[in-house]
């Protein structure tokens, strides 16, 4: 039954969730529906009474001018990944970017307690520079012939899915796995690399396996065929906003003009009639042509039980973990440290109660007066998961505590800053990939997921997904699909 005749011309597309994934879906949406010149509107439904969900930041007083910026989330954008600065350049916020300091340019790996650099010439998990590789004194002599012994390992020949831990033991040995993908990845998934997938993470690692039969060997072959120009040889990894990460949202949140509510929480499961989706939220019923869920995925699961019970089933399968962080600011001669890099990433089997740390100062301009550094220290991940419970006095101890073995910081901080996560990173599991095309396989006609649990979970990516999705919508509304599907 095609319903679309009964339908007022002016579709409308409901948003749930104001994070970054909603906000940039309701962006595309508006260019493309403008540029289209396609008769839509739509409403941004957030929960909560500021936009950007986990994309935060917090100004704390000092006594000076600038006050100190304080991420409570992501600090970062990737720029090999260009959807975040494209965004950025779109919403006019270019004069705002700020490049990663390039005098600090390593992290450090804690390593029976010591600091060691990640070794120079490693890209990501793989060794490109074999001289650089050889100089590491993070690796033995041993650990470094295993590690290089990767060219002769046969390459694995089928396309299922195995745990990140699986790919880097079978390929580069246990010592690589433990001592560089662990806490790097833990890191920047906030992930056990035990269950983490392979080929939702780095799905051009087993091609390029493939391909070449090696890691090392494509890489290298890679690096000699793309030697970078000079603009890419200085191109900052990272980019943020003077004032934050919170300036794309703000952005982005300025120059939508559609209807956009906080404290607005969906709070029924959604239902469906005459053609119509039933938005019904705490101000009332909506009713929508489309439904955006822009919410994490045990809140969709939650709300599309009525009309979609396989779709909550499965998105009941994706798991979270949480993460806090404690950003604590220091008289710069109270710090022993020259804090010589963008921070520290500890592993596991150094049993610690931290899972790492951000020297914010040396990553940023921008953050806090001259005469001052600012630490972000990371907890509760899969590493540390009870630290995220423990009360804030508590937590201030052991982590000064921390920071004084491996600093030797002895000071008292200046004033700190907490936040926590409870959910704060969806788990990518082996077999990711399979799950996500499931649930979007289950899906009806006109509801769409979009954000972190799905095809990547760093802001980039995210963007890229929310402009895949807005164009989707939209071609899906255009075309007047309001079949319904065969899983209902
Ligand atoms: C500590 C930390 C550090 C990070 N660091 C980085 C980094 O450096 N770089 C990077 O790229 N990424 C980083 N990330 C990841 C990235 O920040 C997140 O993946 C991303 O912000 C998630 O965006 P989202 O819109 O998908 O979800 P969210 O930000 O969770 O947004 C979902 C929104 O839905 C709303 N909502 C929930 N229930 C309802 C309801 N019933 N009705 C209406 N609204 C509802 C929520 O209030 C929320 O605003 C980090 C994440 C954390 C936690």
């Amino acid at each position: 039954m095609n319903t679309a005749q009964n339908m007022p011309t002016l579709k409308h597309v409901v948003i749930i969730g104001g994070g970054i994934a909603g906000l940039s879906t309701a962006w595309y949406l508006q260019r493309y529906v403008q540029e289209q010149n396609v008769e839509i509107r739509y409403t941004v439904l957030e929960a909560e009474s500021t936009w950007g969900g986990k994309v935060k930041t917090t100004y704390l007083e000092n006594g000076t001018a600038q006050p100190y910026v304080v991420e409570c989330g992501p600090d970062a954008f990737l720029t090999r990944k260009p959807w975040a600065a494209q965004l950025a350049d779109e919403l006019g916020l270019s004069n705002e970017k700020i490049s990663v300091q390039p005098t600090a340019k390593r992290i450090y790996i804690l390593n029976r307690g010591r600091l060691d650099p990640i070794p120079e010439g490693v890209h990501l998990l793989v060794p490109t520079d074999i001289r650089a590789f050889l100089r590491s004194s993070l690796f033995s002599w041993r650990e470094k012939a295993r590690i290089l012994s990767e060219v002769f390992i046969p390459a694995r020949k089928d396309e299922t899915d195995e745990s990140i831990e699986a790919f880097v033991k079978r390929r580069f040995g246990c010592a690589a796995s433990q001592k560089l993908a662990e806490p790097l990845l833990a890191g920047i998934y906030n992930t056990d690399i035990s269950c983490q997938s392979l080929l939702a993470t780095f799905p051009h690692y087993r091609k390029l396996e493939l391909q070449y039969g090696s890691l090392i060997r494509a890489m290298r072959h890679s690096m000699t065929l793309m030697k970078p120009s000079a603009d890419k040889q200085t191109e900052s990894a990272f980019f943020s906003f003077q004032g934050g990460t919170m300036r794309l949202v703000e952005g982005l949140a300025s120059q939508l003009e559609g209807q956009l509510l906080l404290k607005t929480p969906v709070k029924e499961p959604l239902a469906y009639q005459q053609g119509q989706y039933l938005v019904s939220t705490s101000i009332g019923i909506l009713s929508a042509d489309a439904v955006i869920w822009a919410t994490p995925a045990y809140v969709t699961a939650k709300f599309l039980v009525e009309v979609v019970p396989t779709a909550t089933e499965l998105l009941n399968k994706i798991r979270y973990e949480g993460i806090g962080t404690i950003t604590l600011m220091y008289r710069r001669e109270d710090i022993p440290h020259a804090l010589d890099a963008y921070g520290v990433v500890v592993p596991s089997h150094e049993n610690r109660n931290i899972d790492g740390m951000t020297w914010v100062t040396s990553k940023w301009t921008h953050r806090a007066p001259a005469d001052q550094v600012m630490i972000r220290v990371f907890f509760g991940g899969p590493q540390t998961r009870s630290m995220l419970f423990v009360d804030d006095v508590e937590l201030l101890n052991i982590v000064c505590r921390e920071l004084n073995d491996i600093l030797s910081i002895d000071s008292k901080p200046l004033t700190y800053h907490i936040d926590r996560w409870e959910n704060g990173y969806p788990q990518y599991e082996v077999g990711h990939h399979l799950l996500i095309q499931a649930i979007k396989n289950a899906l009806p006609p006109r509801i769409y997921i979009v954000g972190s649990a799905y095809d990547g979970v760093g802001v980039p990516d995210i963007i890229h997904g929310a402009q895949r999705c807005a164009m989707f919508c939209l071609e899906q509304l255009k075309e007047n699909y309001y079949e319904r599907a065969s899983t209902y």
